[in-house]
């Protein structure tokens, strides 16, 4: 934790960055996001196996954007979310350093995509084991019986839209969901609109999600949501075996197009 904290000060002290986005002890023994501006609040921060969080999310918000250069403290789910918003040119390369807590309690500084992608090629996949589990039993059920796993999931969603909010991916600042001319798809909580409004989002997160399960945490009636959009993901990577969140560079199957694809639907 001192590692951290020095590093952090460090870079707050040198002027290499104006806030340091780490985590703080939160109510309940969670962790919650901190956002550190000064050497006097580096006692805040703290990192321990809790630290699960996706703070990747705040990095393309405008208020955040304004506070100067940051650094960022990251897992492996937020440097999967950094690669992935660099290439959808939602981050500027060397905007955001990263800082990385080692297994041995050193800090590294990632603070380019080449660095980036270099130490997530290292890492495991950030799908939990029993996630792992049960996405492998989902991918298991015939399209019918998948069907109907989510059609009694999604009865429950009051469309609070925290999955939405909590998404490092899902930074359109006017959402289609939000689109009332024409009313694309229904405000009101019940069974086809809310089957709409996560089928919609698991399309746009298709090829996308890096599979960090913060709009699962952040359900609060508990719908394992993530697993859909991680579905969405892992159907595009089988198919065009492009795995989101491993390069700044890579053109994503479902974020490109060529003037001369032989589909003539894109023209
Ligand atoms: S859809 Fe969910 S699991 Fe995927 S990147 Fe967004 S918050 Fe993470
Ligand atoms: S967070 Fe849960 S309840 Fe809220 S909109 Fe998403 S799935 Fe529905």
């Amino acid at each position: 934790m001192d590692v951290l904290r020095n590093k952090a000060r460090d870079l707050l002290a040198q002027g290499q960055v104006q806030v340091v986005i780490g985590y703080e002890a939160g109510t309940g023994g969670a962790r919650r996001p901190s956002f550190v501006r000064s050497e006097a609040d580096v006692a805040r921060l703290v990192w321990d196996a809790d630290c699960v969080g996706n703070l990747a999310g705040y990095l393309t918000r405008a208020e955040i954007k304004k506070m100067g250069k940051i650094a960022v403290v990251a897992n492996a789910a937020t440097l999967r979310a950094l690669l992935q918003l660099t290439a959808e040119h939602q981050l500027a390369e060397g905007a955001v350093s990263a800082l990385v807590v080692t297994e041995e309690g050193a800090v590294l500084e990632l603070s380019n995509a080449q660095a980036v992608t270099e130490h997530v090629a290292t890492l495991p996949a950030s799908l939990s084991a029993a996630d792992r589990e049960k996405l492998d039993q989902l991918m298991a059920l015939s399209r019918e019986e998948r069907r109907a796993f989510w059609e009694q999931e999604l009865q429950r969603c009051i469309k609070c839209y925290a999955c939405r909010s909590s998404c490092p991916m899902c930074y359109c600042g006017s959402c289609t969901m939000d689109c009332n001319r024409p009313q694309w798809v229904p405000v009101a909580s019940h069974e086809m609109g809310n089957l709409e409004y996560h089928t919609v989002r698991a399309m746009h997160l298709a090829g996308r999600c890096v599979e960090c399960g913060e709009c699962g945490r952040a359900c609060p009636v508990g719908i394992p949501i993530h697993l859909l959009t991680c579905y969405a993901e892992e159907s595009v990577r089988r198919q065009f075996g492009q795995p989101a969140g491993t390069s700044a560079t890579l053109n994503y199957a479902l974020g490109t197009f060529r003037p001369d694809d032989q589909e003539t639907f894109i023209r």
